[in-house]
């Protein structure tokens, strides 16, 4: 497909999909705002517009086996089932991630398989990813998710303390080499766990 028709489709689907269905109780009625929220458990659904600029830097195919850290309200996981092929999407808060499967079983998608866990370590079991989104910052990069990461693949990850960070552009090329690009600043919860900030 060509670039122009991908952006199209991307920006049609951002502008119909109903960002209200993700959220629940008050913050219901701002779901119109281009504002990340709270969703419970000290978490956030994503502003949408860096939802539509990171899923449009992941370059998604329907080819494309796409890792995602931190499911949260299934928001940008939506995105991630509708352009890429198979989605393996993992968050570490249960109730979270029941909220999410239900949302995205509703909808219709049956390319998403979820998981409860820890994934900062990744998804070893079905790696590699041609794609890999992380949604929650990490202090550094974790190695174990560019292992994970399929040659000519893409990542992007948040990289920095509480607050402020960088969004890091991570490519393989076919030979497996590496290169990381800084795409500018962000504002995401910290990625807890083995690879990432100790709770
Ligand atoms: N993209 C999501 C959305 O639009 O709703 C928002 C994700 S929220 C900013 C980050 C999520 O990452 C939270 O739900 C948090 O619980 C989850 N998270 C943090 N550390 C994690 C880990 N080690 N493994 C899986 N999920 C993690």
């Amino acid at each position: 497909m060509k670039p122009e028709e991908q952006k199209k489709n991307l920006d049609e689907f951002f502008y119909h999909l109903d960002r209200s269905v993700f959220i629940e109780g008050e913050n219901k009625r701002y779901a119109g705002y281009d504002e990340a929220l709270s969703i419970g458990y000290e978490q956030t659904i994503s502003m949408p517009s860096l939802v539509h600029y990171m899923t449009s830097k992941l370059q998604l195919d329907k080819r494309h086996r796409v890792l995602e850290i931190g499911t949260g309200s299934g928001y940008q996981t939506a995105f991630l089932a509708e352009f890429g092929g198979k989605v393996f999407t993992v968050e570490r808060i249960k109730e979270l991630s029941w909220k999410a499967v239900e949302r995205l079983m509703n909808m219709g998608y049956k390319n998403i398989q979820f998981k409860i866990g820890d994934g900062s370590e990744g998804w070893p079991e079905f790696a590699p990813y041609d794609r890999i989104m992380v949604t929650a910052a990490a202090g550094s990069i974790p190695e174990i998710l560019v292992d994970q990461l399929a040659n000519d693949g893409r990542m992007l990850v948040p990289i920095g303390p509480k607050g402020l960070q960088d969004l890091i552009l991570i490519t393989k090329d076919s030979k497996g080499r590496v290169e990381e690009k800084n795409l500018g600043d962000v504002t995401f919860v910290e990625l807890k766990g083995e690879y990432g900030w100790k709770s």
